[in-house]
């Protein structure tokens, strides 16, 4: 069996470390925002070359505070894209905004940046890109956007640890990188966790008040705050595994690079730029039997998965707030789309099996 993903053995090479860490960790005592969670935010951000990070507790609260940083007025507008995960959109709403969908390019999967112009109104203050599945969104025309009409920047990072865009990292072309260290993660923790980047140290301050109540002093609260604090024991983890988030990296592209050349023709696979350096969090082919892919893969002993089944557009939970229900391009991305295995727990002759497996479908 190769399964999509296995988190026990993905975190394997780094279990003594763990184990070192737990045992310090008791012996201290000390168990919320203490000296593993500041080293990791110097560590985090020293990563990106960038002064502010800000730890949180897990990748939707590091979208929802950066848009609390804003102090946006209800009902204003922000631009996200159509083919993303629900968390995104979710953040705007809880922040009483108005989420504005966006269609993706049909080819990077990410938002098509000519299309964010004709979406722009006199109400809309932001744009939330998604960096979805480990590759960095065409930056350089939503940055222009951004700065004529104006607009605050914050990216969803969650997928893309270490992905750039023309050498440039994720996460540091905005006013805000939100990351999620959720466990599947390119720089996954072993339970919730998430961090911000941001630009300025007003913003920075702003985001440690919000983080724990509203107070960076004790008992003195000066806005009106969350409970999302980045855990204490996650910071340590994320310590340990951060050393290791190229080598990570450097792995999924290797296997990713053995699909794109070894799987045949009939499988839209991934778009190869050199503007873009793509991390692979998730490594996805189209193919219009998806479904049936889907099945003969696991008849042979693979596991995928599909990111995702059901499309925003299409979810219960978003049937009164959006404004459009027509997004074809991501629907047809979200029906046709397999993620295929592509881990740091994965080896060459694992991907070279799938391959295998994958060119002989059409025979069935
Ligand atoms: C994982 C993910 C999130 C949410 O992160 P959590 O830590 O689970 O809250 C947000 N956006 C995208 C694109 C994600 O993949």
């Amino acid at each position: 069996m190769i399964p999509y993903e296995s988190l026990k053995i993905l975190n394997l090479p780094f279990e003594e470390k763990f184990k070192s860490k737990f045992a310090d960790f008791l012996d201290k005592g000390w168990y919320i925002l203490g000296e593993e969670v500041a080293q990791f935010e110097q560590e985090f951000a020293a990563y990106h070359q960038e002064n502010y990070v800000v730890g949180v507790a897990n990748g939707l609260d590091a979208l929802i505070l950066s848009l609390q940083c804003c102090k946006f007025q209800k009902g204003d507008e922000v631009i996200v894209p159509s083919n993303t995960y629900i968390a995104t959109i979710l953040a705007i709403i809880q922040c009483g905004l108005t989420p504005v969908l966006v269609e993706p390019d049909s080819h990077t999967y990410n938002i098509d940046p000519k299309l964010i112009a004709r979406a722009i109104t006199p109400k809309t203050v932001a744009i939330m890109v998604v960096h979805l599945y480990g590759q960095c969104c065409e930056m350089d025309p939503i940055l222009g956007l951004a700065k004529q009409h104006q607009l605050k920047i914050i990216e969803d990072c969650a997928q893309a640890h270490g992905a750039k865009y023309k050498g440039k990292l994720a996460g540091t072309f905005g006013d805000f990188g939100a990351f999620s260290f959720y466990p599947t993660k390119n720089l996954g923790a072993l339970g919730d966790a998430g961090a911000i980047l941001c630009r300025t140290e007003s913003d920075y301050h702003q985001l440690r008040q919000l983080r724990n109540y509203g107070s960076e002093k004790k008992y003195h609260n000066g806005v009106i705050g969350y409970n999302s604090r980045l855990d204490e024991l996650q910071a340590s983890f994320l310590r340990i595994k951060l050393p290791h988030l190229d080598e990570i990296n450097a792995h999924k592209r290797k296997l990713a690079a053995i699909y794109n050349e070894h799987l045949n023709a009939s499988f839209i696979k991934p778009k190869l730029d050199a503007d873009f350096h793509n991390v692979y969090h998730i490594y996805n082919i189209l193919h219009p039997k998806r479904d049936q892919l889907k099945q003969y893969l696991q008849e042979h002993q693979i596991g995928t998965e599909i990111h995702y089944p059901v499309p925003p557009q299409d979810q219960v939970a978003l049937k009164d707030v959006l404004q459009s229900f027509d997004y074809p391009i991501s629907a047809k991305i979200h029906q046709q789309t397999l993620s295929l295995p592509c881990s740091f727990a994965h080896t060459a002759e694992d991907i070279f099996r799938v391959t295998e497996v994958m060119n002989k479908f059409h025979l069935k």
